[in-house]
């Protein structure tokens, strides 16, 4: 079966186009751009987008697999969590095709999506992994048994998810938005044993994370800089900030996978693009025997493809389809894969 899979949690209008786990064609429109001024993503701004890149980004990825709406057997679409009106359009988007094509819609979980799509890089999830999900809303620890029915979420982030730290930082730095690539590359260049930050619930024994004291820590080491009138090195501040944040979340991932016997780790979300990331979470599974998978970062960030190869799932799985007064539900549960 082909399954169309639509994503509007966020401000990425995204389509991916998936046969099993086969991605056959996607397009991504991004409204980023508009909110690069206010520094973050504007809810209404969002929405607009959304509805005016629809149509256009569905038949553009129609057009790249060279099928046609008629060959579409199911569509699947982000019924949450994320902003409220950005989800309502990509809900009633798909509501239409599946209603006026006569095919099944399912709603499904975004991040259960974020977890699904490494089975279009790698194959098949294996049964448990975990997945450490990291982006600019998010910073969840889950325990997959079964992408398609059963998620557990373990921990989460008590306050800035770790995007949202990287974002306000570089906007500290004065290195723009959105700030992890910005810090990525500046970190480069800089020393990340410069300046030791605060490594929030490090050794606290949960699995959760915590942010806002290293991005408070951040601004005021950068603020005495400045009020003694000596030179911010921002390369070493960013090489720094990162390695907290990146010490944290690899740490707390192999702690899951050791404490519940999983010897599979997926890394998702747009903070998986991250180098530093990428390359200390594999020396820390090589060392600790856990397999490790990341897809190429096109597929971490949102987008429509990893909607589509978690509907896929479920129709392989033989679920039954959402009911077509599906919901888009802001707060959806991780328990709620699709509903
Ligand atoms: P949601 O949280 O709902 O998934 P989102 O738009 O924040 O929405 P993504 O598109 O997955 O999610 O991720 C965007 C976030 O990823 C931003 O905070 C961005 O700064 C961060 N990011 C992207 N590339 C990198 C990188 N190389 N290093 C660190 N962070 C990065
Ligand atoms: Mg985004
Ligand atoms: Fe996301």
């Amino acid at each position: 079966p082909i399954v169309l899979g639509i994503e509007t949690s966020c401000d990425e209008t995204g389509v991916g186009i998936v046969r099993g786990t086969t991605l056959l064609g996607e397009s991504i429109a991004s409204s980023v751009e508009q909110h690069s001024r206010f520094g973050g993503v504007v809810p209404e701004v969002a929405s607009r987008a959304h509805l005016e890149a629809m149509t256009p980004t569905v038949e553009r990825a129609l057009r790249g697999a060279g099928l046609t709406l008629a060959d579409v057997d199911a569509f699947a679409v982000t019924a949450g969590p994320g902003l409220p009106g950005a989800l309502m359009v990509g809900v009633a988007a798909a509501k239409a095709y599946a209603l006026s094509l006569g095919r099944p819609l399912y709603g499904v979980h975004h991040l259960a999506a974020h977890v699904a799509v490494d089975q279009l890089e790698h194959g098949r999830l294996p049964k448990p992994c975990v997945a450490l999900l990291v982006s600019g809303g998010h910073s969840s620890l889950l325990l997959v048994p079964d992408v398609a029915t059963d998620v557990r979420s373990l921990g989460a982030t008590v306050d800035d998810a770790a995007g949202e730290a990287f974002d306000k930082v570089a906007r500290v730095l004065d290195l723009g938005f959105p700030g992890g690539p910005l810090i990525d590359r500046a970190a480069r260049e800089g020393d990340p044993a410069a300046i030791t930050f605060p490594r929030g619930k490090y050794a606290d024994g949960t699995y959760d994370f915590s942010f806002s004291g290293l991005k408070t820590a951040v601004a005021r080491w950068v603020e005495a800089r400045e009020r003694a009138g000596e030179p911010v090195p921002v390369a070493d501040v960013a090489a720094s900030f990162q390695e907290a944040v990146v010490d944290v979340l690899t740490h707390k991932a192999i702690k899951v996978c050791r404490d519940n016997g999983v010897r599979d780790l997926v890394i998702g979300g747009g903070v998986a693009a991250n180098s530093r990331l990428r390359a200390l979470a594999q020396e820390r599974c090589d060392a600790a025997g856990v397999r490790l998978r990341i897809p190429r970062p096109k597929l971490c960030t949102d987008n429509g493809a990893m909607v589509a190869a978690l509907g896929a799932e479920l129709v392989g799985a033989g679920l039954a389809p959402s009911a077509l007064d599906l919901p888009a539900d802001s707060s959806l549960p991780i328990e709620t894969v699709s509903l």
